[in-house]
């Protein structure tokens, strides 16, 4: 049986793929900073290890890392999601942004991937494993008031490409970013709701509607498969075509 860390894994994009790889017979493990969330991923599945990790923090990850060790076993890690970062794009005009925000939203994207994939990197080279990292369209293009989110995906876009390098042939190392993903409905039970969107937020997306974490999901299966076992140091957009399209302004 295959086993998988996600990182970010207990509510949202992360908890899809959390759900994806355990219906498709992976052994699961998460690091989540919410530890409400983390506590209930845990006990609606028995079966997964799910535990609260700040991977902003070299100590956190490295205790994270040293149970996730006892609970492998002798079994290999087969893939990392490094999925974990705070989602809200949105920092204010920069003018105002304060250096401790800029560094708490580099720090939980960036920091974290780092040391997530630095202490997975041995697990992974036993099983000739692979990584994903949870980029954003936004490392491409942006909305006002958003430069430290988007200095954030585009450094683990860039990463992605010097890891697939530095670690191949026996670690492939993707990244995927993702557009406008609806998480309403995966969120920690006392924050779900049903998600509700005007014609027009789904007509601008070519695909006629917005995102599914299961639309992620998919992707980080195959790309940890050995279908995909030519495929590394490569960008995945999936937004539905939303980037794609050409907007003018009458
Ligand atoms: P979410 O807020 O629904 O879930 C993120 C999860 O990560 C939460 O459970 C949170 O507790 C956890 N987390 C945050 N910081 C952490 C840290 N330092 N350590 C451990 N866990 C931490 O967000 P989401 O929309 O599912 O986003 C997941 C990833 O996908 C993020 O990297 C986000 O930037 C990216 N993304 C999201 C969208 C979208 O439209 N939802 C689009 C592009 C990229």
């Amino acid at each position: 049986m295959k086993a998988a860390l996600v990182t970010g894994g207990a509510q949202g994009i992360g908890r899809g793929i959390v759900q994806h790889l355990r219906n498709e017979g992976w052994r699961v493990a998460l690091f989540d900073l919410d530890n409400e969330a983390a506590a209930e991923m845990q006990a609606e599945d028995p079966d997964l290890l799910a535990l609260t990790v700040d991977v902003s923090k070299e100590e956190a990850v490295d205790d994270g890392f040293s149970r996730l060790r006892t609970w492998l076993g002798d079994n290999p890690l087969d893939l990392i999601v490094s999925n974990a970062g705070i989602a809200d794009p949105q920092t204010g005009a920069i003018e105002e942004l304060a250096l401790a925000d800029w560094r708490r939203m580099l720090d939980s994207h960036v920091t974290g991937a780092f040391l997530t994939v630095r202490a997975g990197v041995p697990l992974l080279r036993q099983a000739g494993g692979s990584v994903v990292l949870m980029s954003s369209t936004r490392a491409l293009q942006s909305e006002p008031d958003t430069e430290a989110y988007a200095a954030a995906k585009g450094a683990l876009l860039a990463m992605s490409h010097a890891l697939a390098v530095s670690l191949g042939p026996d670690i492939r190392v993707n990244c995927i970013l993702p557009g406008w993903i609806e998480t309403a409905a995966h969120q920690k039970s006392r924050n779900r709701r049903t998600p509700h969107h005007s014609e027009a937020e789904k007509a601008q997306h070519p695909a006629g509607r917005i995102g599914t974490p299961q639309d992620i999901a998919g992707l980080v299966a195959f790309l940890a498969s050995d279908q995909a076992g030519f495929i590394t140091g490569q960008r995945f957009v999936v937004d539905g075509g939303m980037s794609a399209r050409m907007i003018y302004r009458a």
